[in-house]
């Protein structure tokens, strides 16, 4: 019996347990942020595929071309 965590526990392909993904900038937060360091949106996603890390957001074009324009973890497609 678990009362003292969340109660959803669906298992899906996630890259990264214990991690959710923004839906407004894809960035990858942990589960129990509330909100999102980088966008302070709260809008997230449990399902989430690919994980890009932008280092130098400037050189990367993983970074141009999914639109992100800083350092960080990032889901590639947050459905
Ligand atoms: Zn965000």
């Amino acid at each position: 019996m678990s009362s003292s965590t969340t109660g959803r526990r669906r298992v899906r392909k996630r890259a990264l347990p214990g991690y959710k993904a923004c839906r407004n900038c894809k960035a990858i937060v942990p589960e129990n942020e509330p909100v999102c360091p980088v966008c302070g949106g709260k809008d997230f996603s449990d399902e989430w595929y690919g994980l890009i890390i932008i280092i130098d957001p400037e050189k990367s074009c993983f970074a141009k071309k999914l639109g992100i324009n800083r350092k960080g973890m990032f889901a590639i497609d947050v459905p």
